[in-house]
């Protein structure tokens, strides 16, 4: 499954619309089904209201019946990780991070194999109930 996930990235960031930064970036993310849901960044004229690659493919997942992010890919020419808001984002769908693999693949087809736990330790996770 790590190579399909890996791959589907790899094809979803041939489909960035990334005309501002020129900086092209693909996810994929793997359902509780099985299924696999990509994404690419689309950009704007508006820089803010541009969606990247990994909450593209979380609206995709959750708005075909998903609930569970089981583990994670994404496609960038250097290999980075998620930003901030998309490591927020993921959290919300994955009760485990420790247990979510996260493929971070540069353009050479190079992975690096981290979890969503490693990249954000401390996410937040709603209100803290007080006594
Ligand atoms: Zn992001």
């Amino acid at each position: 499954m790590e190579v399909g996930l890996i791959g589907a990235a790899q094809i979803a960031r041939k489909r960035a619309y990334c005309r501002y930064s020129g900086y092209a970036v693909g996810a994929a993310l793997l359902d509780e089904s099985e299924r696999i849901h990509v994404g690419c960044n689309v950009e704007n004229a508006s820089y803010g209201a541009t969606l990247c690659a990994e909450r593209s493919a979380l609206a995709r997942l959750v708005s075909e019946g998903g609930r569970r992010v089981r583990a994670v890919a994404v496609a960038t020419q250097d290999g980075a990780p998620p930003c901030g808001i998309c490591l927020q984002s993921l959290l919300e769908f994955c009760p485990d991070p420790d247990q979510v693999p996260v493929y971070l693949v540069d353009a050479s087809g190079k992975s690096r194999n981290l979890t969503l736990g490693s990249l954000v330790p401390y996410g937040f996770r709603g209100r803290t109930e007080r006594a």
